[in-house]
């Protein structure tokens, strides 16, 4: 796996200490009151390893509610419609939730989430982002919480794929070009 990467791009340690300093915000954010009852929504399949590691650095009781998106086929990340694939079966209405998804790409999957799920009429809304390409993300399009703005790069590692491998690689990397097939 480790010779399919052209280079590291974060490294496991750095996602670790990030990773902690971003509960600490989002700790900060809800404070006592509101984050009683908060309801975690993790976007899968991309955001399990790092909704894993961040929901153990905090320090409160929560839901979880499971959504599936799928977006994109294959290397590009353009084109294609957003599908909700598996919706959220936890009651949100009057609820504070919070968005945890792997990166923030042109937008079009948060934009999906946050509309299906403003419907159920939340208490509030907010998105956690691991990672951003600046370079494409709209302007209103606002994550609350973001881990790392990147270049511009097809990255793999940590939760995120290629064709479904490289979740399980701990750091974050950019794939060699003849991995793609
Ligand atoms: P958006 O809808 O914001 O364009 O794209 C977001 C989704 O596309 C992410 O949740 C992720 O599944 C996928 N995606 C976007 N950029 C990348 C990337 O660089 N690497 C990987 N593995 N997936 C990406
Ligand atoms: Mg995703």
């Amino acid at each position: 796996m480790e010779r399919d990467l052209a280079r590291i791009l974060i490294p496991r340690d750095e996602i670790q200490r990030r990773v902690g300093e971003l509960a600490t915000e989002i700790a900060e954010t809800y404070g006592e009151e509101d984050a009683h009852g908060l309801v975690i929504v993790p976007v899968l399949a991309g955001s399990i390893i790092f909704v894993a590691d961040l929901i153990r650095c905090l320090p409160f009781k929560m839901n979880i509610g499971l959504m599936t998106i799928s977006r994109y086929r294959g290397k590009t990340t353009e084109g294609g419609d957003t599908k909700v694939v598996q919706d959220l079966d936890v009651d949100i209405r009057n609820r504070h939730v919070l968005v945890v998804d792997d990166i923030l790409d042109t937008g079009k999957t948060l934009r999906t989430v946050g509309e299906q799920l403003r419907k159920r009429q939340p208490a509030s809304l907010r998105i956690c982002t691991l990672l951003r390409k600046p370079a494409k993300a709209p302007k209103d399009l606002v994550a609350d919480f973001v881990g790392f703005d990147i270049e511009d790069a097809f990255v793999v590692g940590y939760g995120l794929d290629y064709n479904d491998q490289y979740r399980n690689w701990p750091d974050i990397g950019v794939l060699k070009a003849e991995c793609y097939q």
